[in-house]
C-alpha cells in the first residue's frame, strides 16, 4: 500500500505535469471503487483549471478553479499515471478514470484491486474522510523543524496517555498521526529504539521526541530517494510501486541486525503479528 512518501512523490509529479492545465474531458469507466465515484465528476470538472495539488496523509487533493476539489486515495494497489494524450495514449487495464487536458496530457487512475477512492467536495469544506485525521508527521514548507517537532511531541504525549495499546498499533491509527503505514512504523520504532509492544501510554516525552525525529528522517529519506522513481507513478506505465530503500528490519525476519553486528553481537531480527500486521524488530536494540 502506498504510504506518505509514495503519495507525496505522486503529488509532486502531478504538480509538475498538470498545474494550470484546463480539463477538457473526464471519463468514468466504472461507477464505484471502495465507494461510488460521483456521477457529477464528468460535468463538474470539464473546462475548469487545476490550480493546486495538496496532500493530506495518504490522500491527494486536486484543487480546481471552480471551488471544487477532487480527492484521490490509492487504496492497496492504485496508481496514477500522466502521459501525453496524443497518439501514444492507450486505455490501461483496470483504468477507472481518465482526465484529458487541453494542454495535451492524460491522467489515468488505475486500481486493479479497487480499494481506492475518487470523490469530489467543495474546497472550502473538509471531506468526511479527512475530518478525524491526526496531524501530519512532516512540517509544511517554511515551518521551523524543531518547533514543529516540539508541538507534535506535546500533542502525541497527550494523545498517547490515553492509549494502553501498543505503540505499533497506535501509530498505524490515522486519527493519531497521518500517513504512516506498516513499513515506516516498523522502521521508525527500530531507529528510535522502541519496542513495538511497548504501551503507548508508557512512553516518556523524550522517547516520543526521538520517535518523531526518527519518523521524519525516514520519511524525508524516502521522499528524496523517490525522486528518481517518480516516473513509475506519473510519467509511464511502470509497475514498480516502492522505492529502493534499504530497510533495517522491515521484511528481514531471520536476518542479523546490522546495528547489533556493528557492536559485535549476532541478533536475529524477529517478526510478530500485531492486529493482523507483521511487526519486524530487534529485541536487543528495541526496548
Ligand atoms: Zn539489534
Amino acid at each position: 500500500m502506498p504510504e506518505l512518501p509514495e503519495v507525496e512523490i505522486i503529488r509532486r509529479g502531478l504538480e509538475k505535469k498538470l498545474i494550470n492545465h484546463t480539463i477538457q474531458s473526464v471519463q468514468r469507466h466504472r461507477i464505484n471503487l471502495r465507494q461510488s465515484i460521483p456521477i457529477t465528476l464528468e460535468t463538474c470538472l470539464a473546462n475548469t483549471r487545476i490550480i493546486k495539488f495538496n496532500r493530506r496523509g495518504k490522500y491527494i487533493l486536486m484543487e480546481l478553479s471552480n471551488g471544487l476539489t477532487v480527492l484521490f486515495h490509492l487504496g492497496m494497489s492504485g496508481k496514477i499515471i500522466v502521459q501525453p494524450s496524443g497518439s501514444g495514449y492507450e486505455k490501461q487495464k483496470h483504468e477507472h478514470l481518465t482526465i484529458l487536458t487541453y494542454e495535451g496530457e492524460c491522467l489515468q487512475f488505475i486500481d486493479p484491486r479497487r480499494f481506492g477512492i475518487i470523490d469530489l467536495f467543495p474546497t472550502n469544506t473538509t471531506h468526511n474522510l479527512l475530518k478525524m485525521m491526526g496531524p501530519e508527521p512532516l512540517p509544511d514548507t517554511g515551518i521551523n523543524v524543531s518547533s514543529h517537532q516540539a508541538i507534535l511531541c506535546d500533542y502525541l504525549h497527550e494523545k498517547f496517555k490515553l492509549k494502553k495499546q501498543s505503540i505499533k498499533n497506535t501509530m498505524l491509527d490515522q486519527r493519531v498521526i497521518a500517513g504512516l503505514g506498516n513499513i515506516y512504523v516498523c522502521e521508525s520504532l527500530f531507529l528510535a529504539g522502541i519496542s513495538p509492544f511497548q504501551s503507548a501510554c508508557e512512553l516518556k516525552r523524550q522517547e516520543i521526541l526521538l520517535l518523531i525525529q526518527s519518523i521524519q528522517s525516514i520519511l524525508l529519506k524516502a521522499i528524496e530517494s523517490g525522486g528518481s522513481s517518480m516516473r513509475d507513478y506519473v510519467h509511464s506505465n511502470g509497475e514498480k510501486g516502492y522505492f529502493q530503500m534499504q530497510w533495517n528490519v522491515y521484511g528481514k525476519e531471520g536476518e542479523l541486525c546490522n546495528y547489533c553486528l556493528q557492536k559485535g553481537r549476532k541478533t536475529v531480527i524477529k517478526r510478530a503479528v500485531q492486529a493482523g500486521r507483521s511487526s519486524f524488530y530487534c529485541e536487543i536494540c528495541q526496548k
